[in-house]
């Protein structure tokens, strides 16, 4: 995308330390500094080498580094969620809350201080500091804006939400409904008189308070959830910028640092028929136990399809069989059409590879939209957190996905799984065919003249607006 070469506002970017928070608001922060905003990116020691990209591309950006706050539950030297795994939220999202004053302090002592905080929706509690400081406060969805527009309706009807039963979120668009269990995992973990909870619920909710909402989504994605929410902030600044790993840095090479086009994999799939793999991938976090992994390679094997499947190994309790290998003799009975890979695989090179055809996932957002860019229908098993909303948006309202599971603990049934597994491979069925006019919508968006581009310019240009605020 172009420079802007108007004098830029000086903006202080606050992003949360997990991967998949962060990833997407420095694509975001890379454009904002192309677009010359001056930036501030608050930051804690251990998480300063994940800007080392951006840092090198952008001299101008400057840092805040501050200690990452003492919590007794979080060890000593942990930073990023990616050490506690999901567990780590409640107390991250805590820790990070004492950072109010060590920011406050900084604002105070700075000769050009930031007009503007724009920061995760997982530091909600900055809208408070931003009133403090008489500037105002965007927050940034990581996710998409259906889950925002749940969360939004949801914290005001706690008193709805009854253990085992469904609830109707009666004002959004097509009044979805969702079971109990499938709510947001911050919903489910609240408890009225937990502090910590009762800080992360409050966090959420200011995000609808703040002065815009910006996500890693778009119009032709989710644009009748961005207009919900549009009406009930009560104003237009609701900015659909994504998919934001399409105008990050580095693109591919950044993403899937292990990624050479000569790898085995590679030329495996360079041997595959287009659209005849099924890749099996459930994010960053979730490692199978042992009956779910022999239900899986069941049901794989009884597909017939060819497949790559990548398994988690390394996790604690693997040794004792808590969570589940790779069924004996499996490999070898499908050494013809299926690979095995175990720990990191280049994600984002394999979607985008002609071969694949399908992508058994657990919808985490990420993985959601790498999916929409590689034109690849889904095979949806939610788990957690915001899986079951992603794939309800998926199945129900984009029509790229069908549903194969749901839960983490659950089993599927294997001959089900094999069946619909080798059913959406062998027609060109509606999926498939949404899929791919999905992706191309994907991409002319961020495109210049895309609703993306559009929107990008839209938040630019307010920010640049906000440095004549007094
Ligand atoms: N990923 C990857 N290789 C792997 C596993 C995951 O590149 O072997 C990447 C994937 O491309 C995605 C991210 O890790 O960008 C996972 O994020 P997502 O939101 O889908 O799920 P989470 O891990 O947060 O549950």
């Amino acid at each position: 995308m172009s420079r802007d070469n108007s004098a830029g506002a000086h903006i202080l970017v606050f992003p949360y330390p997990a991967q998949g928070h962060m990833l997407p608001v420095l694509d975001l922060t890379h454009q904002l500094a192309l677009r010359n905003l001056t930036i501030t990116i608050v930051i804690t020691p251990r998480n300063l080498p994940c800007l080392t990209p951006l840092l090198t591309a952008h001299p101008d950006i400057q840092t805040l580094v501050l200690p990452f706050p003492f919590h007794p539950s979080i060890p000593d030297g942990v930073e990023n969620v990616k050490d506690l795994g999901c567990t780590g939220n409640v107390p991250i999202m805590n820790a990070l809350g004492n950072l109010f004053d060590p920011v406050s302090h900084w604002f105070h002592s700075h000769p050009n201080p930031p007009v503007a905080i724009l920061s995760d929706f997982f530091l909600g509690w900055t809208l408070r500091l931003a009133y403090h400081l008489n500037i105002v406060r965007i927050a940034f969805f990581s996710s998409g804006s259906f889950l925002a527009s749940v969360f939004e309706y949801i914290w005001y009807h706690l008193d709805e939400i009854k253990s085992g039963s469904a609830i109707q979120l009666h004002k959004l668009p097509g009044s979805p409904i969702l079971s109990e269990e499938h709510l947001p995992t911050a919903v489910r973990l609240y408890k009225r008189d937990d502090p910590q909870m009762e800080f992360v619920k409050e966090g959420l909710v200011a995000n609808f308070s703040s002065w815009g909402c910006v996500f890693n989504s778009s119009e032709a994605l989710e644009g009748v959830y961005l207009d919900y929410l549009k009406t009930t902030m009560g104003n237009d600044r609701v900015f659909g910028v994504g998919p934001l790993s399409l105008v990050g840095l580095n693109l591919t090479n950044r993403k899937d640092p292990g990624f050479d086009p000569s790898d085995s994999v590679f030329e495996w799939l360079d041997k595959c028929p287009d659209g005849s793999v099924l890749y099996v991938c459930f994010g960053s976090q979730k490692a199978l136990n042992k009956e779910q992994m022999e239900a899986l390679a069941t049901g794989i094997e009884r597909s017939g399809i060819r497949f790559l499947w990548v398994v988690k190994t390394g996790f604690t309790g693997q040794a004792d069989g808590k969570y589940g290998l790779i069924p004996d003799g499996f490999e070898e009975r499908v050494a013809d059409r299926g690979l095995i890979l175990k720990g990191w695989v280049p994600q984002v090179a394999i979607l985008n590879h002609k071969a694949v055809g399908g992508f058994l996932s657990h919808c985490g957002w990420n993985s959601t939209l790498e999916a929409i860019v590689g034109g690849v229908m889904i095979l949806a098993w939610p788990m957690e957190a915001d899986q079951f909303v992603n794939a309800k948006l998926l199945v129900d309202d984009m029509g790229v996905a069908v549903r194969v599971c749901e839960g983490a603990e659950s089993v599927p049934d294997s001959a089900e799984l094999g069946g619909i597994i080798s059913e959406s491979f062998s027609e060109v069925g509606q999926v498939k065919i949404k899929a791919k006019e999905l992706k191309e919508k994907a991409l002319a968006a961020v495109e210049s003249g895309g609703s993306s581009y559009r929107e990008l310019d839209r938040l630019v240009q307010e920010l640049t607006g906000l440095q004549h605020v007094e």
